[in-house]
């Protein structure tokens, strides 16, 4: 029989598991979890007969680190094979000197068919359940962890494999258990959600939570070339995606992230720049430019895709400037673990 896993329960649930047992050995075990414990052997504040009788009835982890590989800029990508055999990956970015970042995905694949994400291509396999997101962090946590003692992941950023607002109610979940005051107490404020922009999660997560930081991966704001692009915008036109930040903008008061990945030759003329200009009127944002991490083969209506030139580039980001919009570059970690942003799922 497949034992019952922990790592993914929120402490109320971890209590409710347990029972037999008073609540306050969920409350230990869950103590154990939030500082990356992953062996009943290592909880060494219950008894040998109790660690014996938990390892029967359960297991901590579901997922397994598979490979491991470092980037010469720092970006480490781990490769994490899950309980059925399917794999993911999550990503540690090495922002500055001692920050860190984790980079969390949230499906097996994803159906969301962008043209320029080699996640796309491999379509829907499978939802993460609650568990797989919170291993990720841990095992990007112990890495760390292992090398200078303290963890240093100060960012988490769900921008992995997958669309997390397709798989709300698990992230959620994994979520609550990351940020429980009680375990980990991980900031809400320092947690960031991209999206392709589905209008129903963004008001979901409006409505009901949790108090994260929200981006959206707008790439082009010029809606029929962004219908080619991202089929997504078909059922969520631009429109709506606006009312919906504006509402989430209105009830959470934080700053959203615009991001776009710019395509060589499609998506960065002075139209792109305008429309850009205009979506953002009315919202408080960030804009967040990523220069395409080249996959092998991708192409778009016939046309390899291509990085933006260095001169597109930079016209591109004057444009916006020059309208008042404050941009930032991401930096292109990752790239030769091809760990970098769009290139998640191409050697598993
Ligand atoms: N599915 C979510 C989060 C994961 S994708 C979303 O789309 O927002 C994370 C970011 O990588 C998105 O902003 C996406 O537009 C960008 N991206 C996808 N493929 C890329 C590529 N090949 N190069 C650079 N960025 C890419
Ligand atoms: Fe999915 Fe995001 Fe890639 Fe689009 S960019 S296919 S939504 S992972």
């Amino acid at each position: 029989m497949h034992k019952a896993v922990l790592s993914g329960l929120p402490l109320d649930d971890l209590k409710e598991a347990l029972k037999p047992l008073p609540s306050y050995r969920g409350q230990q075990v869950f103590h154990w979890l939030a500082r990356g414990v992953r062996s009943f052997a290592d909880m060494t504040n219950l008894s040998l007969p109790l660690r014996a009788e938990l390892d029967a009835r359960f297991s901590l982890y579901s997922s397994v680190i598979s490979a491991q590989l470092p980037d010469p800029d720092g970006t480490v990508k781990l490769q994490i094979t899950l309980y059925d055999g399917t794999r993911i990956e999550a990503v540690l970015l090495a922002d500055r000197e001692y920050r860190r970042t984790a980079c969390l995905s949230t499906q097996v694949g994803c159906p969301m068919g962008c043209v320029f994400c080699k996640t796309g291509t491999l379509g829907l396999i499978r939802n993460l359940d609650s568990a797989e997101i919170v291993e990720q962090f841990f095992h990007l946590y112990l890495i760390e962890k292992t090398e200078k003692k303290e963890s240093n992941i100060s960012n988490i950023v769900i921008m992995g494999m997958g669309e997390p607002l397709k798989n709300l109610p698990e992230l959620r979940r994994a979520l609550a258990v990351l940020t429980d005051p009680e375990g980990l107490g991980f900031s809400k404020r320092r947690i960031t959600l991209s999206t392709s922009g589905i209008v129903e999660g963004i008001r979901d997560l409006t409505d009901k939570g949790p108090d994260i930081r929200l981006a959206l991966s707008l790439t082009t704001a010029d809606a029929g070339l962004r219908e080619r692009l991202m089929p997504v915008t078909v059922t969520n036109p631009l429109t709506q995606v606006k009312e919906a930040l504006r509402s989430y903008q209105q009830r959470r008061k934080r700053r959203i992230t615009l991001e776009a990945v710019l395509l060589g030759g499609i998506n960065t003329r002075k139209t792109d720049v305008d429309a850009l200009a205009t979506f953002a009127e009315g919202l408080e944002v960030v804009v967040n430019l990523i220069p395409w991490n080249p996959v092998p083969g991708m192409s778009f209506e016939g046309r390899p895709l291509r990085e933006p030139s260095r001169g597109e580039l930079a016209i591109f980001i004057e444009g916006l400037e020059k309208k008042g919009l404050t941009v930032t570059r991401r930096l292109r970690k990752g790239r030769s673990i091809t760990g970098a942003c769009g290139q998640l799922g191409g050697n598993l």
